[in-house]
């Protein structure tokens, strides 16, 4: 049995202030849901403002990014050793905004994955087609390309620890979902890959979350689907309410 995650992506949102008003809200709403893992991921700068706030509590706190080297002559980049330091357990990676505008390839992709683990963070590993992608069919070939690149060089054992969060790009942030079955398709599609590749017992076990303008009201169809476990959420994760209705799905 796969326990859910719900994850909220703030992305550049948030100062510190409003930050710990958020999660002040949101502790009371979520506390006494014990079936979901709940996690927050503040800008860089706010994590130390959230983390104490969270301590005690069951709500994980989360990065947005992290470059591959330990530490050095990096001006601007902030490597896992430095979130794990600020109180993170997860770092969100390859997700397609990064991708977008900040030229991530599978190639960074895949070294950030590997330095995420090896920091024994968390890492909500993001894949997921464009609109022209999908629509000139090659979804699957651009998700098995994202999942071989993307994991390369990473073992069974360590692809137990990733979460992977698919998201097609033309449902985030613009009110479109997949549907629950376009959504399935490709969740069960990247099972496939991880049983064909690590084996059943990895498959079974590795958590698959959704991403596309998740809301409070289209949750319940798409976590009823067998292959979604869970729910990287941008838009709807900034107003504790909204959230919170999220994670409590089941209820
Ligand atoms: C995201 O930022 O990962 C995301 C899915 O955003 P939204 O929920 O706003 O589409």
């Amino acid at each position: 049995m796969r326990r859910p995650v719900i994850a909220g992506n703030w992305k550049m949102f948030k100062t510190a202030q409003e930050a710990r008003d958020l999660v002040t809200t949101l502790i009371p709403l979520v506390e006494n849901n014990t079936e979901v893992d709940v996690v927050v991921a503040p800008v860089f700068t706010v994590l130390g403002a959230v983390k104490p706030i969270l301590e005690g509590t069951t709500v994980k706190l989360s990065a947005q990014d992290c470059f591959w080297e330990e530490e050095g002559a990096f001006t601007g980049e902030i490597s896992p050793k430095f979130l794990v330091d600020a109180g993170c357990t997860h770092v969100i990676i390859g997700h397609s905004e990064r991708r977008q505008y900040f030229f991530e390839t599978n190639e960074t992709v895949n070294k950030k994955l590997k330095a995420a683990l090896s920091a024994r963070l968390t890492p909500l590993f993001c894949l997921g087609e464009t609109l022209e992608q999908r629509e000139n069919g090659s979804t699957f070939d651009i998700i098995r390309q994202q999942l071989s690149e993307g994991l390369t060089g990473i073992t069974g054992d360590a692809i137990g620890a990733v979460v992977i969060a698919y998201e097609p790009v033309w449902a985030i942030g613009t009110g479109k979902t997949a549907s629950d079955e376009q959504a399935q398709e490709v969740h069960s599609f990247i099972r496939k890959y991880l049983s064909d590749t690590y084996g059943k017992n990895i498959a079974d076990s590795t958590r698959i979350l959704y991403g596309g303008s998740v809301k409070p009201d289209n949750v319940r169809g798409l976590m009823s689907q067998p292959d979604i476990d869970g729910a990287l959420v941008g838009g709807a994760s900034l107003k504790a309410d909204s959230f919170a209705a999220i994670v409590n799905y089941g209820a």
